[in-house]
């Protein structure tokens, strides 16, 4: 149904070319702020005022799209949800931004909270606008999970960060903005969290924006909101003052404007009031009373070139006694956000500080509208989009930001008129869901897999970034996406991933996962080992019988019972005492000296198949398991082999030819059935020892390393003992894959006319 519903809208929307609203859906609208929504037709005027070759037809589609869309929709306030995407469009007129904008802000709702898709948008409005919308929709949902995570800041940082498209912010602002002016409908409960968010994230981000309008009126919807004592209090004094000073300002303007034309010099002149919201801050910020604020009526002096600003700044400093120390040139050196301005304070009839900011229209217009206005001041190819996009020296600087976010560079200057921080030292990342994860720069994917979810970091074996396979160990970028794969297969990390992460989290969840995985591994040993002792004593093992003897053992768990055995702290013998007090132990002579090592490791052949299954794993030299080689001779895959367990170093694993094993003999419970679990995809060495002897001649050395080397050995060791004038013996320590790569170089090795003989050294 909704399938068709949609098609037939789009059918509808399409083929409209001149679409007229329907009658408003009857809504009941109790507490309406306003008489009346506006019309089509006023939006369409609007954009037309300041853009004669406006695409009226898609003005109106995306009128009559967003409306259908919406439907019956309604907000807080009773209004129907279509004023709120309609009061932001006439927002952005106030811009005069272009068309898509105008678009883009009518549909701005429609992908999250209507059935509209960003094909359908596409489809009918084209992508420019599908993507603006969907820029919209993007942070939309950013703002709700960073709203949950109490994410504020980051997402502060991340509006600048990821916004690839300008536009899409001044939408965001617009639609801040007029939320901000309906929010008296909200319940209580929220209005101050969004107020605070206004004054933290937007009102900054307008601000840097060089919108100063935007700005200041977001600020004083906050501080209403916030704090509307304060707020009172301020505004009463401001009225007060003005009303004490009520001809002071057009004294002012006159005075001025005739000592301008005297000159020849023709000026706009007007004074205004600071809002109550930077008075406030002024107040607190310097412990002032308002009383010893300088500033709070401003003069704008605009006129149209820079030359004349310069001119009229000679006239006001020959007119009025300066104040020293207030004089600024902006023009000359305009301020990052690209505002330009003269400033100058001076004092005025009746003894009154006044702050004057002199500069031409274009620079008000700046200043006012900030980025938005340069669409219309830049001159250049293109549409004004175009213009907006890539010529806008505030544009420039938002990328500048965003390139300070990933660089790290720091001016000072920077940070001098504004709230935000610098953010280089973090990096924003989302997941697939659009989660956004905050990490330290130079963090990688096995940060964030920890970040998302310890779980996650655990299992993590491989990921993808934009879409792309890349390394766990990849650093991540602003903006990246990452999909982190997991395999349940993968039972605890790599230890090694703990000198590769960046962030203490992922660190310390590596080190109790690996630590974990290694306990795990010594209480299977340890119960492998309680095992054999028991079927050895034919004394009958049971779980619940442990568990009455723990208090004797001193321990909590049975696991801790096994792991304890397994490290050796405890005997097993000391396990079956605490289950059976009249356990004696027997000492296995026969079991030993007695029998040939060839008997005795065919007994060692698990019972039952089922128990294969608890036979210790071995894997190469990396191992998480507690598991060395044969100290002298080393084992390799292809081998047959035993393990022997020591108590507080695991287990070590020889070959069953190997003669040390003779001195084990006696001590059967310390026997082990181990087997290779090597993994074919990801070779691992393991030790070998080799004698050769060597004919005494010059280079024969290098001759052997050469081979070894040639063939992929690795040489761990060498030493050399000289048993005759001819012949060299050298014990070499190799690392090697198998007993097949060892076989071979040891018959390469044999080839060698250097080479008198060659064998395998078991320790
Ligand atoms: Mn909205």
């Amino acid at each position: 149904m909704a399938f068709w519903r949609r098609i037939s809208r789009q059918m509808q929307a399409a083929t409209d070319s001149v679409a007229v609203a329907p009658a408003l859906p009857a809504v009941e609208r109790p507490k309406s702020p306003r008489s009346r929504m506006m019309r089509q037709y006023d939006l369409v005027e609007r954009v037309r005022s300041y853009n004669p070759d406006t695409d009226e037809d898609l003005l109106n589609r995306a009128y009559v799209y967003a409306m259908k869309a919406h439907g019956t929709q309604t907000r807080a306030s009773g209004d129907p949800y279509f004023s709120h995407p309609l009061e932001v469009a006439a927002i952005l007129t106030g811009l005069k931004l272009d068309d898509a904008t105008i678009v883009a802000a009518l549909l701005h709702d429609t992908i999250e909270d209507t059935e509209a898709t960003r094909a359908e948008i596409d489809n009918v409005f084209g992508h420019e606008i599908g993507a603006l919308v969907e820029g919209l929709t993007k942070l939309k949902r950013l703002e709700l999970v960073s709203r949950e995570a109490k994410q504020a800041e980051n997402l502060r940082k991340l509006l600048l960060a990821i916004a690839d498209d300008v536009r899409v912010l001044l939408i965001k602002l617009a639609d801040r903005l007029h939320n901000m002016r309906t929010l008296e409908f909200v319940p209580h409960a929220s209005r101050r969290r969004i107020a605070e968010e206004t004054l933290d994230i937007y009102a900054p981000l307008a601000g840097r924006m060089g919108m100063q309008e935007m700005r200041e009126e977001l600020e004083d919807l906050s501080f209403h909101t916030l704090d509307p004592e304060a707020y009172a209090v301020v505004m009463q004094r401001l009225d007060a003052l003005a009303e004490r000073n009520r001809n002071l300002i057009g004294e002012i303007e006159s005075q001025l404007s005739k000592n301008l034309q005297k000159n020849g010099i023709t000026a706009r002149v007007y004074g205004r009031r600071k809002q109550p919201f930077s008075i406030w801050t002024k107040m607190e910020r310097k412990s002032v009373g308002f009383e010893q604020l300088s500033d709070i009526y401003g003069f704008r002096v605009v006129m149209a070139d820079v030359e004349s600003c310069y001119r009229a700044l000679g006239v006001v400093h020959t007119t009025w006694p300066v104040v020293p120390g207030r004089f600024k040139d902006y023009i000359s050196t305009p301020k990052q956000n690209d505002y330009r301005s003269l400033h100058t304070t001076v004092i005025g009839p009746g003894q009154q500080r006044v702050e004057l900011q002199i500069r031409t229209e274009e620079m008000n217009q700046i200043a006012e509208f900030g980025i938005a206005a340069h669409a219309f001041y830049k001159e250049g190819e293109g549409s004004p989009t175009e213009r907006l996009k890539h010529e806008s020296n505030a544009f420039a600087w938002l990328r500048h930001t965003v390139g300070i976010l990933s660089e790290s560079a720091n001016p000072e200057e920077f940070l001098e008129h504004t709230k935000l921080e610098l953010f280089h030292d973090q990096v924003f990342c989302f997941t697939p869901k659009g989660k956004l994860i905050a990490l330290p720069r130079q963090a990688n994917v096995i940060d964030f897999a920890y970040a998302v979810h310890t779980d996650v970091g655990n299992s993590a074996v491989g990921c993808k970034i934009n879409g792309k396979f890349a390394p766990l160990s990849s650093e991540l970028q602003n903006g990246d996406e990452v999909e982190v794969l997991t395999s349940k297969a993968q039972a605890a990390p790599p230890s090694a991933w703990e000198s590769l992460a960046v962030t203490g989290k992922a660190r310390a969840a590596i080190r109790r996962a690996t630590r974990t995985a290694v306990r795990d591994q010594y209480a299977g040993l340890g119960r492998r080992i309680v095992d054999r002792l028991f079927a050895r004593a034919k004394i009958e093992y049971a779980d619940d019988k442990l568990k009455g003897a723990l208090p004797r053992l001193a321990r909590a768990s049975i696991e801790d019972v096994m792991a304890s055995v397994g490290r050796g702290e405890l005997k097993a013998s000391d396990v079956a005492r605490a289950m059976y007090p009249d356990y004696k132990e027997e000492r296995m002579v026969r079991y030993g000296a007695k029998r040939s090592l060839a008997d005795k490791l065919k007994l060692k052949s698990p019972p039952h198949p089922a128990r294969s299954a608890s036979v210790i794993p071995v894997r190469g030299l990396n191992s998480d398991l507690p598991v060395k080689f044969a100290p002298n001779g080393g084992a390799v895959p292809g081998d047959r082999i035993v393990g022997i367990v020591s108590p507080g170093e695991g287990i070590t694993i020889y070959p069953i030819q190997s003669p040390a094993l003779k001195d084990f003999e006696e001590e059967p419970e310390r026997w082990l059935d181990v087997r290779w679990d090597v993994d074919e995809t990801m070779p691992q060495r393991f030790p070998a020892r080799i004698l050769v002897h060597n004919v005494n001649e010059p280079g024969s050395l290098a001759q052997v390393a050469t081979v070894i080397a040639e063939h992929d050995g690795n040489i761990d060791n060498i030493s050399m003992s000289r048993r005759s004038p001819d012949f060299t013996e050298l014990t070499i320590d190799l690392e090697v894959y198998d007993l097949k790569h060892l076989s071979a170089i040891i018959a390469q090795l044999r080839a060698k006319a250097v080479v008198a003989r060659v064998e395998r050294v078991n320790g």
